[in-house]
């Protein structure tokens, strides 16, 4: 406990959305700034030497379809490109006239044609960047120059010299600050009121939550789960409220569990003491009768407290099974003899060969022993309990029917629950714990066997099993 108070507390939702936020904004607000400051120049210039590349090619294709003076005017009209074309001597020189004063007009014949043998000698293309454009004025203004040669289609050969002017992007870097500085408050600000929004909208819910698992590991099984928020959240919360409700069911299971093994235990014990005590104390009491019931009282203790044992094996499923092929229709026979005392009851068995099944002997006897003692227990006036084994598909079904009081339907998938009792008011006194069935069901659920009842009120009820059936013996033993 200590140690667990010492541990670091985790971030919260809370805490985690926040910081993600910050996070997020810091890097949007870096690369922001990267691009629009530090960049801003390279990208800038990129640009303008793409833009002059492209329209390079748009003023060769315009001297080979004979373009004349006006068209290199609407060039650098629509581009703000000048252009000047010149033959390889450096003669015929036209310009584009917005270009007159800038870096174009420096270029004169003799310039021509040295830059055309120059740009021929490297290769076709050569660019320019930084020229400054009007030397000793006050305002700074740089140009990119793109000369190529060109041969058109008639044989000539010309010089096209291309400029752009570049305006220094200092005042706009300076612009973009101001606004960027504004902008990185504007979301630093907006991001922690997102992120409490976005937290507290997450959080609420799950906080919620948590408060009523921390009553429900309490042990409030009646808690409910607020199912609001997120789809994930709420879905959760279904989910606890199912596990709670769960709980509250294996809690009133247990409560229940407990009351009936006491009442039962208590029953036999109270009548042993008090037949025990009156053989004490009252002269000629002493009777077998009186000891008779003893001893049938210790038995039924006995075999509740042995009934109960096994099913909790059963279920905890520590029992294994110790599976032999026996034969299953003998095994019948006999558990009927032990009935041979009742003798106003009689226990028709119907079969035509006896059955081997692979399965533990002793609990599938076990198994038929409960399954007739409830028939005999809910028999009807008739006091017959019949039996009938069927053989089909490979599977052996045993019957076991009474013509009792039956079953209504609507409790019927209840009785294979340990203490379920149909009628609760009004339980015989010598009928069983309400464990039978389900030490039935257990044992047969072990061996992947199938079992059911069909039961109709009034008519009587036929419980049966089936098992897979290992070997038949086709000579029928009489009964
Ligand atoms: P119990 O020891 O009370 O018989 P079981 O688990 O064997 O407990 O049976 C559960 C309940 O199912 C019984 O209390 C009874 O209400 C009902 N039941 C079982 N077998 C029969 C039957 N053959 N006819 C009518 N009701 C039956």
């Amino acid at each position: 406990m200590e140690k667990a108070k010492h541990k670091l507390r985790r971030p919260g939702i809370r805490t985690q959305v926040m910081l993600g936020f910050v996070l997020f904004t810091a890097v949007i607000v870096a690369l922001l700034w990267i691009f629009q400051i530090s960049l801003l120049n390279l990208f800038y210039k990129a640009i303008k030497v793409s833009e002059i590349r492209t329209i390079s090619e748009r003023v060769v294709n315009m001297l080979d379809d004979g373009a004349s003076m006006d068209d290199f005017i609407q060039i650098t009209r629509t581009t703000g490109v000048s252009v000047l074309v010149a033959d390889k001597n450096g003669t015929n020189i036209s310009v584009s006239p917005n270009a007159r004063g800038g870096v174009l007009e420096r270029f004169g014949i003799w310039d021509c044609r040295r830059l055309f043998l120059e740009v021929k000698a490297a290769g076709g293309s050569v660019l320019e960047d930084n020229i400054v454009d009007s030397s000793g004025a006050a305002e700074k203004s740089l140009s990119i120059i793109f000369a190529r040669t060109v041969t058109l289609l008639d044989g000539g050969e010309y010089l096209v010299l291309l400029s752009s002017s570049v305006v220094p992007v200092d005042s706009t870097v300076e612009t973009l600050k101001v606004q960027l500085w504004c902008l990185t408050g504007v979301m630093i600000a907006l991001s922690f009121v997102l992120a409490l929004f976005i937290a507290s909208r997450l959080s609420g819910p799950i906080e919620r939550i948590n408060a009523s698992a921390k009553q429900l590991a309490a042990g409030t099984y009646d808690i409910r789960f607020p199912e609001q928020g997120a789809r994930e959240v709420s879905e959760l919360a279904a989910t606890l409220n199912y596990a709670a409700g769960e709980l509250s069911k294996a809690e009133d299971l247990r409560r229940e569990l407990i009351a009936n093994v006491s009442h039962d235990l208590r029953t036999p014990l109270t009548m042993i003491s008090g037949y025990a005590e009156v053989m004490r104390d009252i002269p000629g009491e002493n009777t077998p009768e009186n000891v008779q019931v003893i001893i049938d009282e210790a038995n039924r203790l006995a075999g509740l407290v042995n009934d109960l044992l096994d099913l909790s094996k059963l279920q905890a499923g520590v029992l294994t099974l110790s599976q032999e092929d026996f034969n299953l229709t003998a095994d019948v026979r006999e558990t009927l003899h032990r009935y041979d005392k009742l003798a106003d009851y009689s226990f028709p068995f119907l079969y035509d060969r006896d059955v081997y099944v692979h399965a533990d002997r002793l609990k599938i006897s076990q198994v038929i022993y409960n399954l007739v003692n409830n028939a005999i227990n809910y028999a009807g006036a008739d006091k017959t309990v019949s039996l009938r084994q069927t053989v089909e598909n490979g599977l052996v079904r045993i019957e076991i029917r009474d013509t009792g009081e039956g079953i209504p339907a609507d409790k019927l998938p209840y009785i294979w629950d340990r203490y379920y009792k149909v009628d609760k008011e009004h339980r015989r006194a010598q009928v069983g714990t309400g464990l039978g069935l389900s030490i039935v069901k257990n044992i047969l659920d072990l061996h992947g066997g199938r079992y059911g009842v069909a039961s109709e009120v009034g008519q009587g009820s036929t419980f049966w099993f089936e098992l897979p059936v290992c070997s038949v013996q086709d000579t029928k033993t009489e009964e």
